[in-house]
């Protein structure tokens, strides 16, 4: 942690991560008011030559002009490219519109892309980054705390098909990720729900401390209380960062304990629509029925998994699937077409402590996930 007077408001902190990638390494810095120094960041990481703002039509009035400024200050020339919000923007037509502008606008190899936004304009901008001119740098600047803790760090860009989400995209590190915790104040409720439940999810796979710091302070968490936020996505962005760093590529097997909760997640995500369940909701959901096979497996303890609900429940996330009528089939099905399953065998990241989980060796038993899946319609299975 590092302290640096800002002059007007007293000290404020600022708090370093730094990923560690074998190529090249970069910092995460976390502290109130960055946003408002965004400019000398990117001149400092990558002194462009112009600086192209991407961002969306929610964020553009609330942030983008002070990011402007900061660029100003910094002495950079930049240009804004503005994307509709919402997933529908991570599309080959959204990201052809990006090239475009960027190149109508005098993008050259030395111009820098700030994604400014949610997961969906980071994805999208990282994306267009890695490919126009053959790659650009791009500093991302996560509005969102899904985006703060969890898509903004690791590399991965993408964009959907029709087949599925995700499917196509690049690996593309970032110069440096800039993130203000103050920024999430403007965010929907139910949206800084969803992104504690990737909070919880970090906190359950390897960091107790993350897990107790949000079950102490989860209502000034819920009250966006950014002192205390700052803390929460530190502890959350050191997880990813360590297990990033240790697969840069998703190849050795790592990386997949990320996806804790996300395996029967993203089946509901799909099954339910993408517009009724939040991926978030989604995820907190899957680390419910991951925890009770978890149980069942005899792998870890039941006041461990009451513990995780209990927290899930305080933070406003669902613990079944209430009014939404999902086919136990249709769930199954979905979950043998996951792009991860392997020759219709489900594969589990299962809970072990608080603190700890690690992708299980064995296929699950697709009768006892069903059975599991079953739980969720019920209240207090
Ligand atoms: P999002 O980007 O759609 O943002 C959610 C909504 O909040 C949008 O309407 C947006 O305009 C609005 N918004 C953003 N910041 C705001 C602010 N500060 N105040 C008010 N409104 C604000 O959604 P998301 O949840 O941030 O990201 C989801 C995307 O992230 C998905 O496409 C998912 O695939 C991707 N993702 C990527 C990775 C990765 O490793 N690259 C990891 C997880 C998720
Ligand atoms: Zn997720």
């Amino acid at each position: 942690v590092a302290k640096t007077g800002d002059g007007s408001s007293g000290e404020s902190v600022v708090r370093v991560v730094r990923v560690k990638l074998a190529g090249r390494s970069y910092q995460i810095r976390i502290g109130t008011g960055l946003i408002d120094g965004v400019g000398r960041t990117v001149a400092a990481a990558c002194a462009p030559s112009t600086a192209f703002i991407v961002t969306d039509r929610h964020v553009k009035p609330l942030y983008a002009e002070r990011v402007a400024r900061s660029l100003d200050a910094a002495g950079l020339r930049h240009h804004t490219i503005t994307v509709r919000p919402g997933e529908k923007s991570k599309s080959a037509g959204a990201l052809a519109r990006v090239w475009d502008e960027l190149l109508a606008n005098g993008c050259d190899r030395k111009s820098a892309i700030v994604a400014l936004g949610g997961g969906v304009v980071g994805d999208l901008a990282g994306l267009a980054a890695s490919t126009v001119l053959r790659g650009v740098p791009v500093v991302q600047v996560p509005t969102t705390l899904l985006a703060q803790v969890d898509s903004s760090i690791g590399g991965k860009t993408g964009i959907d098909r029709p087949h599925g989400k995700n499917l196509v995209g690049t690996f593309w590190q970032p110069s440096a990720v800039e993130i203000d915790p103050a920024a999430l104040s403007t965010l929907p409720d139910r949206e800084l729900r969803a992104g504690l439940a990737e909070v919880v999810k970090a906190g359950v796979i390897r960091s107790e401390r993350l897990f107790d710091l949000v079950e102490r302070r989860a209502e000034p968490i819920l009250h966006c209380d950014p002192g205390v936020l700052a803390e929460v996505i530190e502890l959350s962005c050191k997880v990813k960062a360590k297990v990033v760093g240790s697969d840069e590529r998703d190849t050795s097997g790592e990386r997949a304990v990320l996806n804790f909760g996300h395996t029967v997640g993203h089946a509901l995500e799909a099954a339910a629509g993408f517009d009724r369940l939040l991926h978030g909701e989604a995820v907190a959901l899957g680390m419910i029925a991951a925890g009770r096979i978890a149980l069942k497996l005899g792998l870890w303890r039941a006041e461990a998994q009451d513990r995780m609900e209990k927290l899930l429940a305080r933070l406003g996330l669902p613990q079944d699937l209430g009014g939404l009528d999902l086919k136990d089939d249709a769930v199954i099905d979905l979950l043998k077409s996951d792009k991860k399953t392997v020759s219709g065998q489900v594969y589990f990241v299962l809970p072990e402590s608080i603190g700890y989980a690690a992708l299980h060796p064995k296929p699950v038993d697709l009768a006892l996930v069903r059975e599991v899946v079953g739980t969720l319609r019920v209240k207090n299975a």
